[in-house]
């Protein structure tokens, strides 16, 4: 493909999907969070290697005493906004206003971190942060400020009686795919994640779910979901070309399944 532009003195932003900048991102999380107040809390990991905020949306209702945790991570590789926007749609459908969403934020709480690596996205970057590295493969030493502070984070929000049951971190590819663990008896929820794909497919109309499944060897998140905390790690990819409505379905829907799931077997 070629593309001709004409250059003026004005700069010009080439890009070949929709850009979703850090600005942008702390907009839509400030407007879903207006009018939630009192159980959806915006706070701050710290902040990215060039010193912009690595925002945390809390998440829960009444204390948040011994409830047990899910982890939402997204935007840790910049371009990919088709899997933010699946994670947007997941994140809605947990706070908003039905009995399923009161009742499993009553009993369980949400940290959401909407854009792990704000450096890269607002400098275009393809998979790095400011510091040249693909903060996915930085979870096991932590060298890299955002991740360091993120697992941080979590940590002081971990213990006995509220430990992590499941995370997942939102990303894009050539098409939709769940990457899960193979290893799985030892995690939280052992059957979350034929529950959770059998009814995906029973919900959402011609859906066939894409799970490709092994123990990672390198340092990304899902790994460290497990291996880390013994939870349920899966790396949510939405395909680049997948359509916004279908994104807005299976976000829904899939948040909606799980919370399904994890009040039912009341883990
Ligand atoms: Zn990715």
């Amino acid at each position: 493909m070629t593309i001709k532009l004409n250059l003026t003195k004005n700069p010009i932003t080439v890009a070949a999907q929709e850009i979703q900048s850090s600005t942008d991102v702390k907009n839509w999380y400030t407007a879903l969070a207006e009018n939630k107040k009192d159980f959806v809390k915006i706070k701050s990991a710290g902040k990215s290697l060039l010193g912009k905020n690595l925002p945390v949306l809390d998440i829960y209702k009444g204390s948040k005493k011994n409830k047990d945790l899910i982890v939402l991570l997204t935007r840790q590789h910049p371009p990919e906004v088709t899997g933010y926007y699946a994670f947007q749609s997941f994140l809605t459908s947990i706070i908003e206003n039905s009995s399923l969403s009161n009742e499993f934020l009553n009993k369980y709480r949400i940290l959401a971190f909407p854009i792990v690596n704000p450096d890269g996205v607002d400098l275009g970057h393809w998979r790095h942060n400011a510091g040249g590295i693909d903060l996915n493969r930085d979870w096991s030493v932590y060298n890299q400020p955002e991740i360091k502070q993120v697992v941080e984070f979590i940590a002081k929000n971990t213990g006995k009686n509220k430990k992590i049951l499941l995370g997942l971190d939102f990303h894009s590819t050539w098409y939709d795919v769940f990457y899960t663990n193979k290893t799985r008896k030892e995690a939280a929820i052992p059957n979350f994640e034929i529950d959770w794909f059998k009814a995906l497919e029973k919900n959402i109309p011609n859906y066939k779910v894409n799970e490709q499944s092994s123990n990672s060897k390198q340092p990304v998140s899902k790994g460290w979901f497990l291996y880390g905390h013994n939870a349920v790690g899966i790396t949510y990819e939405i395909g680049d070309a997948t359509p916004k409505d279908s994104i807005e379905l299976i976000g829904r829907i899939s948040a909606e399944q799980m919370m399904n799931i994890i009040l039912n077997n009341e883990y």
